[in-house]
């Protein structure tokens, strides 16, 4: 028998949807994937989540929404969608050679923050080390602080970290930024901010936090340290939408495209979108719960008509 809804991950967008889809009597069965609880779980302190007037340690908030979920009896299973077809009713999702039906899917598999993978990266992430100035740039007031990238993010992640940073460097690999005119300018003119060029990371070290990092000039060869206590990768995001490629429209990142009504609604009917996997924009915890909401509401309302 066909599932009236799957919800495929499990960050605070699904888990929202599945909140709201449970108390709808829709009785939704998840799939929350092998990293459970998505970007979240890579930080540490948020502070900027309603409700939690002291901060709440990531892993915990999204440990409190999925005990939610499940009070009120979402079925979460902890494995990977391997393959869909939204080709025709009811749609398939198999989770390996597992067969599941389901009349309405919503999707909140989210986007994953680019990484640099050099060494040191990976231990000093949540450690000096982050992909998030919103959640983390408030943990470095009056220090002095690396922004790695030349796009807009890197551009708006270093204007943020002005609020609390005494410096801000942004280390790109090139003489020139990918960025808008107008963000780059904005950053260029920023006296806290100051751009190394042509310059790339190649390690981050320190004990139980960053303390600095090897970088080299790519024109000159020339290896140079920098002392810093945070460095903020902001080289992109990908959204994890390979497994919908030719089955959903998707922009040239691989963003999912809504219809743009309003609703969540993707390319195929049916088939509800929410949180960064569709939202190249606003990448907030918040914002991704509320589009959870109106995921799992837009189904409600779908599956009446229907
Ligand atoms: P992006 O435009 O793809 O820029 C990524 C930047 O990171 C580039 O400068 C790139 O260098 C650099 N980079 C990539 N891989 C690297 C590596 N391994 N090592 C060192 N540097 C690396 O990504 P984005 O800045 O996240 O922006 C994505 C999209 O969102 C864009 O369309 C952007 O306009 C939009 N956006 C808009 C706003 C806004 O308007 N407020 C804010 C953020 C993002 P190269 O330049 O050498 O390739």
């Amino acid at each position: 028998m066909a599932e009236k809804v799957i919800i495929i991950g499990s960050g605070p967008a699904g888990l929202t949807a599945a909140i709201y889809a449970a108390r709808a009597n829709l009785n939704p069965l998840m799939f929350e994937g092998s990293q459970a609880g998505g970007q979240l779980m890579l930080t540490t302190e948020v502070e900027n989540f309603p409700g939690f007037p002291d901060g709440i340690l990531g892993p915990d908030l999204m440990d409190q929404m999925r005990k939610q979920a499940e009070r009120f009896d979402t079925r979460i299973e902890t494995v990977d969608v391997t393959r869909v077809d939204f080709s025709s009713r009811p749609f398939k999702v198999w989770v390996g050679a597992d067969e599941h039906h389901a009349e309405a899917v919503i999707i909140s598999t989210g986007a994953s923050a680019r990484w640099l993978d050099l060494p040191g990266e990976e231990r000093l992430r949540g450690r000096g080390v982050s992909a998030c100035a919103t959640c983390d740039g408030f943990f470095f007031r009056d220090r002095a602080i690396v922004v790695v990238g030349g796009g807009d993010s890197a551009m708006e992640e270093a204007m943020f970290l002005t609020k609390f940073a005494s410096k801000v460097t942004i280390i790109h690999r090139r003489d020139q930024f990918r960025a808008s005119a107008i963000m780059a300018r904005r950053a260029l003119e920023h006296p806290k901010i100051e751009v190394v060029w042509d310059t790339v990371v190649e390690e981050m070290y320190g004990g139980d936090e960053l303390t600095g990092i090897r970088m080299r000039n790519v024109k000159t060869d020339m290896v140079s340290e920098m002392a810093t206590d945070g460095l903020f990768v902001a080289i992109g995001h990908t959204p994890n939408t390979e497994i919908f490629q030719g089955h959903l429209d998707m922009d040239a990142v691989g963003y999912l495209t809504l219809r743009g009504d309003g609703s969540t609604a993707t390319s195929v009917d049916g088939v509800f979108a929410a949180g960064d996997v569709a939202d190249s924009t606003y990448r907030q915890a918040v914002t991704a719960a509320g589009t959870g909401c109106q995921a799992a509401i837009d189904v409600e309302r779908w599956l009446d008509r229907e």
